[in-house]
């Protein structure tokens, strides 16, 4: 058993569709099931439309609403053609978008959503993908069975973000997707979707797909969760910076997670823990070059020294000196505490006897930060700051590797330097406009052809 995910841009038009059939239909010994994001941009034009219905703009609302509706039915057509269930599709397709337009019109009397409004809103891009998808491959003679996500992905009434409940979508994967997998069927259905006990419609969040797929995976226990979206899987370096970045074929869960905190976008690992714990390998596939080797993601993947070189610009760095701290206790503590109290989350650290610093994301309220900082010593403020990650879950114990990653950083200025024992991530401050620089030169110390 395997669960197949297919996002946004992979189920984003009849050809991608076509191809995501293609792909299950080469699986089907592998008794697959299926989990589809909406059609990509879907979810966007559904938040937009709360949004306008809420503030009173119904004309705007409703404009969207025939947008969406005529992006659906122009590839339902080309789909299904004029079969006997493109009408049937059509027809319920349209009841639904009737529907949403109806809810439009009550939140733009209201003047006002709430997260479950938007959560019942967001939901139908989700339920019109599945049931699109689900009625073309039974077309394309896949056995396929459409299953509303809903029944299955119980969740509590958190809305926006609804936290799971892993006993109650354990039950109805067992009562609802595993008997169709038994009886030889294809089981396709929407992610991000769910909800509460009393049956109110929830999502997971953005992005949720991911998660129904993990959460599916993890509750029928499925050999691998496969994750098609529109990228080869996850690389050495962004391909914008370093031209000859290659794919990762196998990481660890947690290189990952670092990966996707450097802005890694091809997708959250938090969304893929739980199947990832239970030893459910994850791997990433492009829709668009089915054939690839993909990226597979699992928690004991061969530690080594360096999987990727990754980084972020926009950084701030914040300095406190103090002599008069010299062997004084509880430095660090009033430091970390003052940052606590304004509300400041730190990423990096590196201190010395007598001052520390760490970095800083998100530069807003340093000003109330700097004036609490003083009274402990100098504080000095460096915007324009980048971090450099070279990400290895081997990197502490590879002496090597550490010479070659600050020989690669000879004459690029370092601002600060951080590894911890146990650390995947040697970070590296450097200004701004030597991120990319020192991405290329350590990618290439890594990487590069010549090297291997
Ligand atoms: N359609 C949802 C979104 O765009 C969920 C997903 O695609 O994963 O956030
Ligand atoms: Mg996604």
């Amino acid at each position: 058993m395997i669960v197949v995910k297919f996002g946004g841009t992979s189920v984003g038009d009849a050809e991608a569709i076509q191809r995501a059939a293609d792909i299950v239909k080469g699986r089907l010994d592998r008794q697959p099931a299926v989990v589809v994001s909406a059609l990509g941009g879907a979810t966007n034009s559904l938040l937009a439309i709360g949004e306008q219905s809420a503030k009173g703009h119904l004309i705007g609302a409703l404009r969207g609403v025939e947008t969406l509706r005529e992006r659906h039915f122009k590839q339902c057509e080309k789909l299904l053609g004029t079969s006997p269930e493109a009408a049937e599709v059509a027809a319920e397709m349209s009841a639904t978008f009737d529907e949403l337009a109806s809810l439009a019109e009550a939140l733009s009397v209201l003047g006002h959503a709430t997260p479950r409004s938007f959560d019942a809103i967001a939901a139908f891009g989700e339920q019109l993908s599945s049931h699109l998808v689900a009625s073309f491959f039974s077309l394309r003679g896949l056995p396929a069975e459409y299953l509303d996500a809903r029944e299955i992905f119980i969740t509590d009434d958190n809305f926006m973000t609804a936290e799971p409940q892993t006993d109650a979508i354990a039950e109805g994967a067992r009562d609802l997707v595993l008997p169709l997998i038994q009886d030889g069927k294809v089981p396709v259905m929407g992610g991000f979707i769910g909800r509460t006990a009393d049956g109110i419609t929830t999502t997971l969040g953005r992005g949720g797909s991911d998660y129904s797929a993990s959460l599916l995976g993890a509750a029928l226990r499925a050999e691998a969760i496969e994750i098609w979206t529109d990228v080869d899987g996850m690389l050495t370096a962004d391909p914008r910076v370093v031209k000859g970045s290659k794919l990762i074929e196998q990481i660890r869960f947690d290189e990952a997670s670092e990966l996707a905190t450097f802005g890694a976008k091809v997708l959250h690992p938090n969304t893929i823990a739980p199947a990832v714990r239970l030893g459910i390998p994850v791997y990433i596939y492009n829709s668009r070059n089915p054939n690839g080797k993909g990226t597979r993601i699992t928690f004991d993947a061969p530690r080594r020294a360096v999987s990727a070189i990754a980084g972020k610009s926009g950084i701030t760095l914040v300095k406190v000196a103090a002599a008069k701290m010299l062997f004084a206790r509880g430095f660090l503590r009033r430091v970390f505490e003052i940052f606590e109290r304004n509300g400041i989350s730190v990423d990096v650290v590196a201190t010395s006897e007598i001052s520390v610093s760490v970095t800083v994301d998100d530069p807003s309220g340093l000003e109330s930060l700097v004036v609490d900082l003083s009274q402990l010593g100098d504080v000095s403020v460096e915007r324009d700051r980048a971090i450099v990650a070279v990400v290895g879950a081997a990197i502490s114990e590879d002496s090597a590797a550490m010479g070659r990653a600050i020989g690669a950083l000879d004459g690029i200025k370092v601002h600060m330097m951080s590894l911890s024992a146990t650390g995947i991530n040697l970070t590296v401050i450097v200004d701004g406009d030597q991120l990319n620089p020192a991405i290329e030169r350590l990618h290439d110390a890594f990487f590069s052809q010549a090297r291997k």
